[in-house]
């Protein structure tokens, strides 16, 4: 259009017979000019789109080994803590503090390797043990968490003198052969909608304590003596056990 309307005004006002020649060029240039443009516009915008689609997979992937564990694959402490606040939201639970017994001296005695192995096999036992909308996390070297959403006191205890069983009836593989006798001990705590994350973890984990004070091996529930909003919340282990 550009390039017709001044040669039809030109022919038109000058009276000039414009040669057909001159009619077909100012029609294909444009058009021979127009194609190439738009192809180099449709390939730019199929390069963004796929650069767009890449960026999106490798955000998905950094975010994926920011909340997991290398080693055990199964959350961080970081992905733990922020699959709980999500889990929270839609009502309480209970939180599974796990400690592998005497690990120092599993690792001093067969090497890290086997250490590494024990601990890798262990979260194998954990994610295989767990329902659906449960999730398993190791919060740091040789302590494990998991959060059973919507279960009541005895369904957490059951789940958590299953996995205490299972793992003590369980073979491990070390350099030098079979390793038998390898525990974990367990706290357990209710998160309750009043009670904050710290203070939950901080319940289990007296709980836990406790449960290595009573000879490892063995589950510890732990409770509120002084709730939060009546100062220091202040925790303790109820005297049940499960060995
Ligand atoms: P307790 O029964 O009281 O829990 O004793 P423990 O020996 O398990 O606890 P302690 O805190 O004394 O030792 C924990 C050990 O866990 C020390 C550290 O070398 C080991 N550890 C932590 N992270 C890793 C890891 O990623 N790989 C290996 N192989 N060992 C680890
Ligand atoms: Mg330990
Ligand atoms: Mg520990």
């Amino acid at each position: 259009m550009a390039t017709l309307i001044p040669l039809a005004l030109v022919s038109y006002i000058s009276g000039i017979a414009i040669e057909p020649v001159y009619w077909a060029f100012a029609i294909f240039c444009p058009l021979v000019i127009s194609y190439f443009v738009s192809r180099k516009f449709i390939r730019m915008s199929e390069h963004i789109r796929n650069l767009h689609s890449d960026l999106s997979n490798a955000h998905e992937a950094l975010k994926h080994v920011a909340e997991h564990d290398a080693l055990t694959q199964t959350l961080n402490r970081r992905g733990f803590l922020h699959r709980l606040e999500l889990s929270r939201t839609n009502g309480p639970g209970w939180l599974l503090l796990l400690d592998i017994d005497r690990f120092k001296a599993i690792n001093d005695r067969h090497g890290d390797e086997t250490g590494d192995h024990v601990l890798h096999t262990i979260a194998l036992h954990l994610r295989r043990g767990i329902r659906t909308d449960d999730c398993v996390g190791r919060l740091g070297g040789e302590e494990f968490a998991i959060f059973l959403p919507g279960a009541n006191r005895e369904t957490a205890l059951a789940m958590a003198e299953s996995i205490r069983q299972g793992i003590a009836n369980t073979a491990f593989t070390g350099r030098s052969g079979a390793l038998h006798g390898i525990t974990i001990s367990i706290g357990l705590a209710h998160l309750a909608p009043s009670l904050s994350i710290p203070d939950c973890l901080r319940m289990a984990d007296v709980a836990l304590y406790q449960a290595k004070d009573d000879g490892r091996n063995c589950v510890k529930v732990g409770e509120c003596i002084i709730p939060a909003q009546c100062g220091t919340p202040l925790f303790q282990s109820l005297p049940i056990t499960t060995r």
